[in-house]
């Protein structure tokens, strides 16, 4: 990116993860460019246009079909957090019930239902109304290396004496972007499935910002096995960073009567377009995917080394794919750090509870020597920075 003065900076947030193929990808932006000049449609509400229908055909072939999912397409108002909240209000029609199941540092959105199931305090302190309706239960890891969650989830959730209501959903990310880069394991993310279906609750993934192949694979859950019930994306879905929502739905959850959940701006055809050039640009094959596992892998190397060459308990490293970082024991270092190295021209965010994660988001079209610049200015803004908190 270059600022108004010329000063170019290597963005390693790619706007909170919308940017995953980059600013202004030629491949898509082309694309978008070529739609207008011809007169497309731009605005349609939930009617037909060919870009939708061109979507609906490619994310059915490129992305469903290979992956064996069955899904059908809704979709809601075009922020990450109306396809939440779609996703909630359908759960709880289709099961009759009420609660629904978030966890520990889960990040949602911020209207109301999708931040009731929202963990920060500050967040939920805004809303101004008491956020009911959901029942946290500890994420992987939460309670320590040592304890299995998932015991306990399960030991709240079938005991009649927890006084846990029985859930229409289980709301949950792969990795907790905003939460600090929690990434749950495989073991607990496949018991949390069958828990679901245990209970018959209706596990939704959200994939807002762990998908888009922001982990290796165009869905944060595929590693894992897993069928989601509801799968909701957003974010880099677009291919160029303009709004756009969409919900997946298991084909016997779909029932909504019309307009139960309509909204203005579900028929952005700009958005179709660049999502269908993502999508047939990126995803035909397995080529980009392999890409982004090996560019995560030299990312994560590295970092790791960051943090091995700091006093130990200093900082360790967090999250999966290209949704990593680095923690820090003293949450002030990465606030530091992150003015540092935005002075250095990298451009990076904190997150988790007390911002004490550094996160390192770049777009997944990054090339290697590019992460390496990034990666060098990292390395030295936390050799200057750190030490001396840690020595404290
Ligand atoms: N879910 C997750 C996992 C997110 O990361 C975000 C945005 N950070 C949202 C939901 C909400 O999306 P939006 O800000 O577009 O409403």
């Amino acid at each position: 990116m270059e600022d108004v003065n010329g000063r170019r900076y290597l963005d390693f947030l790619a706007g909170a993860g919308t940017l995953n193929y980059g600013h202004n990808n030629p491949a898509i932006v082309g694309r978008v460019i070529d739609y207008l000049s011809c007169n497309g449609i731009v605005h349609s509400l939930d009617m037909h246009t060919r870009a939708k229908a061109q979507f609906i055909a490619a994310f059915h072939d490129i992305i469903l079909a290979p992956r064996a999912l069955s899904y059908k397409l809704q979709f809601p108002g075009p922020t990450g957090s109306n396809a939440v909240e779609a996703a909630l209000k359908l759960a709880r029609k289709v099961t009759g019930r009420t609660n629904v199941i978030g966890f520990t540092d889960g990040f949602h959105g911020m209207t109301l239902g999708a931040l009731a199931a929202t963990a920060n305090s500050a967040k939920r302190r805004a809303s101004g109304v008491s956020l009911n309706g959901v029942t946290f239960m500890p994420y992987d890891g939460y309670l320590g290396e040592h304890v299995d969650t998932m015991d306990v989830t399960a030991r709240m959730l079938k005991s009649s004496g927890s006084g846990v209501e029985p859930p229409a959903a289980i709301l949950v990310e792969m990795v907790q972007g905003e939460g600090g880069l929690n990434a749950a394991s495989a073991n607990w993310v496949r018991a949390l499935a069958s828990l679901a279906r245990e209970l018959g609750a209706v596990l939704i993934v959200d994939d807002i910002q762990a998908g888009n192949g922001r982990t290796g694979t165009f869905f944060s859950f595929e590693p894992f096995g897993i069928d989601p019930d509801i799968v909701v994306l957003s974010k880099s879905l677009s291919g160029f960073g303009t709004p756009f929502s969409l919900v997946l739905i298991r084909p016997e959850h779909d029932q909504w009567q019309p307009g139960e959940h309509n909204g203005t701006f579900r028929g952005n055809n700009l958005a179709f377009v660049g999502a269908t050039a993502a999508l047939e640009t990126y995803w035909r094959n397995d080529d980009f995917a392999d890409d982004v596992t090996g560019k995560a892998m030299h990312v994560r190397a590295r970092v790791e080394r960051i943090a091995a060459a700091l006093p130990p308990g200093a900082a360790w490293v967090k999250g999966r794919g290209l949704l990593t970082g680095i923690a820090f024991a003293d949450a002030g270092t990465t606030t530091e750090l992150v003015h540092r190295l935005f002075r250095a021209d990298v451009i990076a965010e904190t997150c988790g509870p007390h911002d004490q994660v550094l996160k390192l988001l770049p777009p997944l079209t990054t090339s290697l020597v590019e992460l390496d610049l990034g990666l060098d200015r990292i390395e030295e803004a936390v050799e200057t920075c750190v030490p001396k908190v840690a020595a404290l």
